[in-house]
């Protein structure tokens, strides 16, 4: 199965997809760990994010698509993967989209994490990632509302969003996303 995680900065994507992700033994891809590790080893890739990631801008679309062309050609990914933090905007859902429509592999279901923008901060703050400075913080929310939101409504219409209730403790988060896996019959 091929699935997508989606939700604001510090909804907890990270945490309750990469539990997903062994749950339904698939592997977890998330961009920013890609990217990061990127910026990490001085890659081409890289150096060509860096900036980006430290100002919390989204990196440029043909650099992600790269990544996750080159990701999903790997063995691992032949029976279904989760996408954690891709796609972002409409142009990468759009060309995720062509990508599966070659493999013959379609998406399967895009699960919406939502959590009040409050709790986000906080949760944000309690964190303290290196991209988690105030300015930063509030350059993601804004990327979020007005480049990535659109996505729920382009998957709305393709009848793929489930959203999820990601306020509560992570077991309590972790418990409605197991519902909802049970519901759309996602469990192996
Ligand atoms: P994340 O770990 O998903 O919060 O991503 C951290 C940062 O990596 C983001 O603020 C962006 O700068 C960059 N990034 C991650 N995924 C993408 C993507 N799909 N498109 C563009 N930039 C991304």
């Amino acid at each position: 199965m091929q699935l997508v995680f989606v939700g604001p900065p510090g909804a907890g994507k990270g945490t309750q997809s990469k539990w997903l992700s062994s749950f339904l033994a698939i592997p977890h891809l998330s961009t920013g760990d890609m990217l990061r590790a990127a910026v990490e080893q001085k890659s081409d890739i890289g150096k060509s994010a860096q900036d980006f990631i430290q100002d919390g801008k989204l990196v440029p679309d043909d650099i992600v698509m790269e990544l996750v062309d080159a990701r999903l050609d790997e063995e691992d990914c032949k029976n279904g993967f989760l996408l954690d933090g891709f796609p972002r905007t409409l142009e990468q859902a759009k060309m995720l989209d062509q990508l599966l429509s070659r493999r013959g592999t379609p998406l399967s279901l895009v699960l919406e994490l939502t959590v009040d923008e409050n709790q986000l901060l906080q949760r944000l703050v309690d964190r303290g990632r290196g991209d988690d400075s105030p300015e930063t913080i509030q350059n993601r929310f804004h990327v979020y509302r007005n480049q990535t939101e659109p996505l729920l409504q382009y998957y709305g219409e393709k009848d793929l969003i489930k959203s999820i209730d990601g306020s509560g403790s992570r077991e309590e988060v972790r418990e409605h996303i197991r519902v909802a896996v049970r519901q759309e019959n996602l469990e192996a």
